[in-house]
């Protein structure tokens, strides 16, 4: 049988516009996996609060726990 190459799911980076695979940290909240870098989740968060201070209303849940470089301590 020949070995079977790792086919692991991609998205693209909200903020970057890059594709980026799947990591094993993210086992559990890959749905939730928008960004590909802390850099890039950062940067959106810091775009999502100047842009909050025009849009008033839009109440977001603060990010969850387990996104990017978050989680390497649970494997
Ligand atoms: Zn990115």
């Amino acid at each position: 049988m020949a070995h079977k190459k790792t086919n692991l799911p991609e998205t693209i980076c909200l903020q970057c516009q890059r594709p980026f695979a799947w990591r094993k940290k993210w086992l559990r909240c890959w749905e939730e996996v928008k960004y590909c870098s802390e850099r890039c989740k950062g940067e959106a968060k810091r775009l999502a609060k100047a842009e909050r201070k025009s849009a008033v209303g839009s109440n977001k849940p603060p990010a969850n726990a387990c996104a990017a470089g978050q989680v390497e301590d649970e494997f």
